[in-house]
């Protein structure tokens, strides 16, 4: 990407990076009950080994509280250190300060201003909390949430409005609320004492163009680390395009340091298909890379046999589940491209631009598959071994190439 990122300070959250020039983090949040410390620590495994680098656990009870120190014990069992976020609404001020261990082993708090309690309360919850991360060494995200803003700042803003000659529209000053909810509570921390680079922000909506309008809006007036997210995106393909339709801008825009896609899970359905989402918007956006890229082409009339889409998802399937050891044995793996074409038309043109490419023969044409690597013609495979040989010659190529590239850093 050629547009630069938002300059910002650095987050520490546990040992991952959040801002400045640091990659943008992929966050998840898990949907057990935190108070069920094994299968959460199942799910946070789950998640963290898609590769979410961040994971956030409600943090709702008492007994979700006293979790906390064996659902890292677990975790740390299976060889995870995956930073570990608490969700605090209503009564964090409390179990943060009954539950000293958890306080002590969450990587980041995150405060909702708009649930910290009314009134005088609120102040004095909002105070409690960052005094315990300061004691801790931790950093806060302040989340604001359309569904549930500071209804004390939104009244002063419609209040001011209702005053004005020309008045905003009632969406326009739920923004302006949003952002001053937001920045009114990073400038109340930091009187109290939190550091400035230990302090992250998020102000989510669920509509992408308000999302855009709300982000436009805050990056230019602070230089914390921003989250961003669709709140309530919804299930599967609604969940998934509009997530992307509501990030994409603003990341390409250098707007947005980590990034969680808030998807409803299907019934059954794996929780870690948000951070693969989330890791294939930034993907596609050019902006990190996670796994190598099969590019594979769409299909039409010269396809009309389902060899073709059963290569491309054998193929693809077969790189995501190969990448975690991939990933450690081979370094660089990741950039590889890889081509899966139906015919002839397109597919030795994409094939050469891959660093391995197949183009599989259409309907009527000679039953050959010419086999491109790094633009050369490598082989044609016939017969009714194609898928198995191609993914042999796969495997070859990863090896060769990034097992050496391994050996000669
Ligand atoms: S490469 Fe061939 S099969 Fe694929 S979309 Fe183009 S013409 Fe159709």
């Amino acid at each position: 990407m050629s547009t630069a990122r938002r300059q910002t300070v650095t987050t520490w959250v546990g040992h991952v990076p959040v801002g400045s020039a640091h990659p943008i983090v992929v966050q998840s949040m898990t949907n057990t009950d935190t108070a069920d410390a094994e299968a959460t620590a199942i799910q946070v495994a789950q998640l963290a080994r898609a590769g979410s680098e961040i994971v956030r656990v409600t943090v709702n009870t008492r007994q979700a509280a006293a979790a906390l120190p064996e659902i890292v014990a677990r975790l740390h069992d299976l060889g995870l250190n995956v930073p570990i976020v608490g969700d605090f609404h209503y009564n964090g001020h409390i179990l943060l300060r009954e539950y000293p261990e958890t306080a002590r082993l969450l990587a980041k708090y995150r405060i909702n201003p708009g649930n910290v309690g009314a009134g005088q309360h609120h102040d004095a919850n909002f105070a409690t909390m960052i005094e315990v991360a300061k004691e801790y060494g931790k950093p806060v995200r302040i989340g604001v949430n359309w569904g549930s803003l500071d209804q004390q700042v939104l009244a002063r803003l419609m209040d001011e409005n209702a005053r004005r000659g020309s008045p905003k529209s009632s969406t326009d000053v739920t923004i302006d609320a949003m952002v001053e909810s937001a920045l009114e509570s990073a400038a109340y921390a930091e009187k109290l004492g939190l550091p400035h680079d230990q302090i992250i922000i998020s102000v989510k909506v669920s509509s992408a163009p308000e999302l855009w309008q709300v982000y436009r809006q805050l990056a230019p007036l602070c230089d914390y680390p921003l989250h961003l997210g669709l709140t309530e995106a919804g299930m599967g393909m609604k969940g998934m395009v509009a997530s992307s339709v509501a990030l994409a801008p603003l990341l390409a825009e250098g707007i947005g340091d980590t990034i969680r896609v808030s998807l409803t899970p299907e019934p059954g359905a794996p929780r870690k298909l948000e951070v693969e989402v989330a890791q294939q918007i930034l993907q596609s956006l050019g902006l990190r890379q996670f796994l190598p890229q099969v590019t594979s082409c769409p299909g039409c009339g010269r396809t009309t046999s389902t060899f073709f889409q059963e290569l491309a998802r054998k193929i693809q399937d077969y790189i995501r589940e190969a990448m975690p050891e991939w990933k450690a044995k081979y370094p660089g793996v990741e950039e590889m491209q890889v081509a899966v074409m139906g015919c002839v038309v397109n597919g030795p043109g994409e094939s050469k631009h891959a660093n391995i490419g197949i183009s599989l023969p259409g309907t009527g044409e000679d039953p050959r598959a010419p086999v491109y690597q790094d633009g050369k013609l490598l082989t044609t495979l016939r017969g009714h071994r194609i898928a198995e040989e191609f993914q042999e010659l796969l495997e070859r190529y990863v090896e060769e190439r990034y097992g050496r590239a391994r050996v000669d850093v």
